[in-house]
This record gives C-alpha cells, sequence and structure tokens, in this order.
C-alpha cells in the first residue's frame, strides 16, 4: 500500500506507507513498488503485473489456526522477495507500479512539445520534461539553490527571521500537511483548517514543527541504536553542507547547530500518542495571544507574508512547544537560526538538484533510515513528483483509462450494504443505551461517500510550469500549494475536495467532513476486481471500506458528530463501556515486533484507531457478504466452485491482500511513527479475534488464531 501522509486535518487512512514519503525526506523514500532499473516498455509491462486473487496461493503444508498470514502468504512472499530499490513489498505492489506506468504514458505523451497540448497537458508535461531532464539538472548544478541561499545569508537580525521563515514555507512541498507527530516544515507549520468545535468554519491552525528526522523519539532515544543513527544524521546533514559550497570546518560546525535545535523542538514537542486526543489539541487563542506566546516572531509579518486572510480565532496545536521555541529564538544567535534555515532549504530541495544532492540525500534517508538498497529509478521519483505536485491535473486521465463506471457503481453498492451492516450492528450491541445509539445512527446516516476521484477539478491555471527547471516547478506547486490552504481561512468548507489523488493506493476517513473516500488507485486488483465474486470482493476492498466507515466510530472519530463538531455525544456511561473495549485493543497491539528488531514493542495507544478500525471493519464486510449471499439463496458456509466455502473465501482474499515484506529498518519506522500496525498483525491479530474465523477453518480453542481474551468493539 502506499504510505501517505496527509491533509491539515485529522485525516486517518488505511495503510501506512507514503506517510514516509513525506515525512522523512521530501520525496526520496521508496514506496513499495518495482525494479530497480529504468524499464522498457515491454519490460514495464511485464512487471506491471496486477495480483488477482487466487485460492491456491495458500500453502496448504501450514496450519491456518496456528498462523492464518504464513498459511496465506507465505508461498507469495517466498516467490516475491523485495527489490532492491523498495523497502515494503506487498501484493498490493504490483499495482502500484501498473498505476504509475499509466502516469508514465500519460506525462510521456504530454510532454511532446506539440501547440495542440491543451492547458493541462502543457502542465504535466513540461513538469515531467523538466524532472526527467537529468543533464541539464546537473549542469545547472547549484543554481537553483543560490538566491535562496543569498536570501538567508542577507538577513541582517532576527527580527527578519519571521519574514524569512513565511517564505520558506511556501517552497516546502507538504509544509501544509499536518501529520501524525508534527509539520515538516521549518520551525513551525501554519495552515488553514477547519474548527474543532464548529466544522462549518475554516481557522488558522499553527502547528509544532522543525524536524527533519521522522519524529521527537529519533532524537531523544537514548539506546546504542538511536544514539548511532542521530551520529549518522549528523554526518549527512555535514556533508549536505560541503556539497551545498560549505568548508568542512563550518560544514562541521553548522550541523552540530542544526541537530542541536532540532533536538531542542524535538525536546518540546508533544508526542503522537497524546497528539491522537484531538482535545490536547485543540487549543483556541486570540492573535495577541499568539503574539504573546512567541513575541520573537512577527505574526503581523508573518500573516501578511503568507496572504492569510482574517481568522476567528488560531488553533496552537501545542503551546508548550512555542514557549520552548520562543526562548530558543532568543537564546541562539542569528547565524544558528541561518545554518538551520540553509538545512532545511537544502534537504528539501535535494531531491531536485544535481546527482551528488540527490544521492547523499538517498543515502541517508532512504537506505540508512529505511533500508533500501538502490534508488528507485528516475522516471518514478518523477511520477512521484507530478502525482504530488499536479495530482488532479495528472489524475483526470488515470481515471479515464482506469476506472470505469462500472467500477464505481459496483463499489458504491458495497459501501452501502457495508453502511448497512453498521446500523444494523449498532441496533443490536447490549452494551449502548438507546440513546447513544439514535446519535450513532446520525452520524452513520451523515457519512457523505466519495468514489474514485473528486467532482471538479482543482484548477492550477496560476501555476507556472516550465520546461526548463524542474526546481522551479517544485517551488512554485509547494506554493500554490501552501497559499490554497492558507487562502480557505475564512471562506465556507468545500465538502467536495479530497486530501489524496486519484491513482493513490489507499483511503481515507476525514472526522470533520464525515466523508469516506476510496481513490480510482485503490479500486483494483487484487483489492476490488471486477472478475471476481462477492465473497473475495468483501474480503479485500470490503474490509478496506468497513475500516474507513469505523474511523467515524473509533476512539477519536467517536468524538466527532455527524457535523464534524468535536462533540461528546456518549452518555458517560456508555462513553466508560467503549474506553473498556477499547482498551482490550490497546492492550492486545501493544505487542513485541521482531520484524523491527529485538525487544521492539509496538505502542497499541498509537495504533489504537486503526487497530479498531480494521478489527470492527472486517465484521462489517463479512455481515454485508452474507446478506449478499442470502439474496442470491446461498450462505457463508455454502461452497464456491473451487471448493472452499464463502467464508474461507473472504477470510484468505483479505489475508491475501495485505501480504508484505517489510525490511527491519522500515518497520522499525513504522512501529515509532505510524499509526497502522504491520501487516502480519493486521491479518493475525484481528482473526484471532473472531469466532467468525475459528468456524471458517474449524480451529479448536488454545491454537494460535483463537485468542482467549478476544476484543470486540463493532
Ligand atoms: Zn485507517
Amino acid at each position: 500500500m502506499s504510505i501517505s501522509k496527509l491533509s491539515a486535518v485529522l485525516v486517518v487512512t488505511l495503510t501506512m506507507p507514503t506517510a514516509f514519503a513525506q515525512n522523512i525526506s521530501a520525496q526520496n523514500i521508496p514506496a513499495q513498488s518495482a525494479r530497480s532499473v529504468e524499464a522498457a516498455s515491454a519490460d514495464q509491462a511485464k512487471e506491471a503485473k496486477l495480483e488477482h486473487f487466487d485460492p491456491t496461493a495458500v500453502d496448504p503444508t501450514l496450519d491456518p489456526c496456528n498462523d492464518f498470514y504464513k498459511y496465506s502468504c507465505n508461498k507469495w512472499l517466498s516467490s516475491n522477495p523485495i527489490p532492491p530499490d523498495q523497502v515494503f513489498w506487498s501484493t498490493g505492489s504490483g499495482l502500484e507500479l501498473w498505476n504509475e506506468s499509466i502516469l508514465r504514458e500519460t506525462l510521456e505523451a504530454a510532454s511532446k512539445n506539440d501547440p495542440s497540448r491543451s492547458a493541462v497537458q502543457q502542465k504535466i508535461g513540461d513538469y515531467w520534461a523538466a524532472c526527467m531532464d537529468e543533464s541539464g539538472i546537473e549542469a545547472a548544478g547549484l543554481k537553483p539553490l543560490q538566491p535562496e541561499l543569498d536570501r538567508i545569508a542577507a538577513l541582517q537580525s532576527k527580527t527578519q527571521l519571521t519574514q524569512e521563515i513565511a517564505h520558506l514555507h511556501h517552497l516546502f512541498p507538504g509544509a501544509w500537511q499536518q501529520g501524525d507527530d508534527q509539520t515538516n516544515s521549518p520551525l513551525f507549520g501554519f495552515t488553514g483548517q477547519q474548527d474543532y468545535d464548529d466544522a462549518s468554519k475554516v481557522v488558522a491552525q499553527i502547528d509544532q514543527g522543525g524536524l527533519s528526522l521522522p519524529n521527537r523519539d529519533y532524537y531523544l532515544k537514548t539506546d546504542d541504536k538511536s544514539k548511532e543513527l542521530l551520529t549518522k544524521y549528523r554526518a549527512h546533514v555535514k556533508k549536505m553542507f560541503v556539497l551545498s559550497g560549505e568548508s568542512d570546518t563550518q560544514a562541521a560546525a553548522d550541523a552540530g547547530i542544526v541537530v542541536e535545535l532540532e533536538t531542542a523542538m524535538a525536546q518540546a514537542q508533544m508526542d503522537n500518542v497524546k497528539r491522537r486526543d484531538p482535545k490536547n489539541i485543540n487549543n483556541k487563542m486570540s492573535l495577541a495571544q499568539v503574539k504573546a506566546l512567541t513575541p520573537s516572531l512577527d505574526w503581523s509579518v508573518y500573516l501578511k507574508a503568507v496572504n492569510a486572510p482574517a481568522s476567528d480565532h488560531y488553533i496552537v496545536t501545542s503551546p508548550d512547544f512555542f514557549r520552548a521555541e520562543e526562548k530558543l529564538i532568543a537564546e541562539h544567535p542569528l547565524d544558528h537560526w541561518k545554518a538551520y534555515l540553509r538545512w532545511h532549504l537544502i534537504h528539501s530541495a535535494s531531491p531536485t538538484l544535481t546527482k551528488a544532492m540527490v544521492d547523499e540525500n538517498f543515502d541517508f534517508f532512504a537506505h540508512t533510515l529505511a533500508g533500501a538498497e538502490e534508488q528507485l529509478p528516475r522516471w518514478r521519483r518523477c511520477v512521484h513528483g507530478a502525482d504530488r505536485d499536479l495530482g488532479e491535473a495528472l489524475g483526470q486521465a488515470y481515471v479515464d483509462r482506469a476506472f470505469p463506471p462500472e467500477s464505481k457503481a459496483r463499489t458504491l453498492q458495497m459501501v452501502h450494504s457495508i453502511e448497512t451492516a453498521l446500523g444494523a450492528d449498532i441496533e443490536s450491541v447490549t452494551w449502548i443505551s438507546p440513546v447513544t445509539k439514535e446519535q450513532a445512527i446520525v452520524k452513520l446516516k451523515g457519512i457523505e461517500d466519495k468514489i474514485g476521484y473528486p467532482s471538479h477539478w482543482r484548477d492550477y491555471s496560476s501555476v507556472k510550469i516550465v520546461r526548463e527547471s524542474w526546481a522551479s516547478n517544485v517551488e512554485q506547486s509547494s506554493s500554490f500549494e501552501f497559499e490554497r490552504w492558507v487562502n480557505k481561512i475564512g471562506k465556507p468548507v468545500d465538502r467536495a475536495e479530497w486530501t489524496m489523488t486519484p491513482p493513490t493506493i489507499n483511503a481515507y476517513y476525514d472526522p470533520q467532513l464525515n466523508t469516506i473516500n476510496f481513490p480510482a488507485g485503490i479500486l483494483q486488483p487484487p483489492f476490488f476486481d471486477a472478475e471476481k465474486d462477492d465473497a473475495v470482493n468483501y474480503g479485500a476492498i470490503g474490509m478496506v471500506i468497513g475500516h474507513e466507515i469505523i474511523h467515524g466510530f473509533d476512539d477519536q472519530g467517536r468524538k466527532f458528530d455527524a457535523h464534524g463538531n468535536l462533540r461528546d455525544w456518549w452518555t458517560p456511561e456508555d462513553a466508560k463501556q467503549y474506553d473498556e473495549r477499547g482498551k482490550c485493543i490497546s492492550d492486545e497491539y501493544t505487542q513485541e515486533v521482531p520484524d523491527a528488531g529485538p525487544g521492539v514493542k509496538q505502542n497499541g495507544l498509537l495504533t489504537q484507531g486503526e487497530d479498531t478500525a480494521d478489527n470492527g471493519g472486517i465484521h462489517l464486510a463479512l455481515n454485508a457478504l452474507e446478506a449478499s449471499l442470502k439474496r442470491q439463496g446461498k450462505s457463508l458456509d455454502d461452497k464456491g466452485p473451487d471448493g472452499w466455502t464463502y467464508r474461507q473465501r473472504f477470510f484468505v482474499s483479505y489475508a491475501y491482500s495485505w501480504c508484505a515484506s517489510i525490511r527491519p529498518q522500515i518497520a522499525s519506522v513504522i512501529v515509532t511513527t505510524d499509526p497502522h500496525s504491520l501487516p502480519v498483525f493486521r491479518i493475525n491479530n484481528v482473526v484471532s479475534n473472531m469466532p467468525e474465523f475459528k468456524q471458517a477453518f474449524s480451529c479448536k480453542s488454545g491454537q494460535k488464531m483463537v485468542r482467549a481474551n478476544a476484543c470486540r468493539v463493532w
């Protein structure tokens, strides 16, 4: 799956993977995908192989009741080793390459300098041409960076810092995003987002930020491995300074300053478990209060420089972070801040610059940190860039080619039947009182289903894309996106908007819009397969749909109402019952993670929402399948054409869609930063909580896939 961390809000997604692409480094972590070298088109077609569910994929020598993940995935895993340019390789990886191959063809066709091109083709085509022009990029050397380095060098006093921070925020891809941990832009993040208490309003949000490593733990943990990684990070920062033209001595000193400042910011940051509770980040302030919090930042200058409309109030996610940052700005001389800003500039721009910069960035962030052995081929890096920077321009052609109306209709039908299943579940449970049930049904009925792609496409006409400079194109696109988010402040909410692009292999629930969103990119095999029966589709994409719906009712989502307001609609007794059930999940998932190294433990409090969504989602999908079979006069335990019962096909299809090999380095990053459990737990923990699974494979009590203290929320 793709690992995407998204959106300025508390959006919850299906999968881990792209989180890193944005969080670790601008764009250099390979998402799971294909082969290492530039594929000729024939090879490419061969490699872009979609996995279709195949019941013979299971390993009959293994016992499903002992380790269902192994039983379902062993054969696939042993015949599909992780390619050298990948850190994560799954049954969805063929789809990722398939999607990207379609995007590549679209980009290549649009890149022919033909006067008859449409405005959209000009944007994506010239973007592609500039990105693929490696020799031009090499010849330009540091030229694209120089004006920005000069701006920082020209700063005369700390009072000028704010203006420069505002300028740099424009240039950072993803600067508008609120991650699970922080915003990955210099010093802090700024964006427009829906107010927690009144979702009809968009207000300004000021978020903690300023780090370059995945999260605060990477600066603060004191075990040998963590300390070694931080030492390697410092060496990397130094090398990047040298590559940008500094002397060895200067670079070493500057790297020390960067690590010192980032460590101090990490120390002050709220941790990702605390951030999961929206009331902890919903700190409303007036502009006067914001100014008093950090007098060293000139907020009047900042707001003017980012063209921020007036905001009713300001949400400051972590006031303590800003108190600490204020002290830091006061204590450190201007030269330290210049070094810090220079680093963030170089780091962010490095993927668009010379081979030496690209290689050094890869070496630390993708190789050392995530475990990749080789870089992604250039074409794939350029596809990722175009998808990030001009995603809704590029996505139109993808939808035309890969997402027929029949796929949309069948998905929507499944969504409706799964929503019906949740309605029945809410009505039938005994632990929720009628008054809370009524509210839950209102919320369920209020969910808006968004399938495939947005109803209107984003207008990129104001983004200046040229054939001559990829670095400039990335800056222009980042600036456009940053200001687009800021400009939402004070305006009506656009409910139709998406925060994932159409080819994305992921899905999300947005608690403040109360929408579920399934991009066309995931509505493909092995998740959605038009050629397969309901048992296969409910097991794979059905679980995904159920997962997103349950996010509206997980420990975080349940705190928002049908309109997206942070409002407690649970009676105290029902909330207590909920928390007990939730604790069962978080205790269960606080577990050893052998894949990430000896002694590494998952924090079930970080993954509770995702785990609740997995466990509830699979129930809904199974119940919807049962209803669908019933309409056809069949039952779950009838045998299908291949001799499996529908119940068995459902579970095997579920597990098969999550088979994945993961390098230990990235597994360790995931456990530290990501709210999703690793795939093996997304299968084995879930099925071991289910009597329905025990029944499917006639498992016995005491076997590993039959948990004595099974958890159940939904
Ligand atoms: Zn999720």
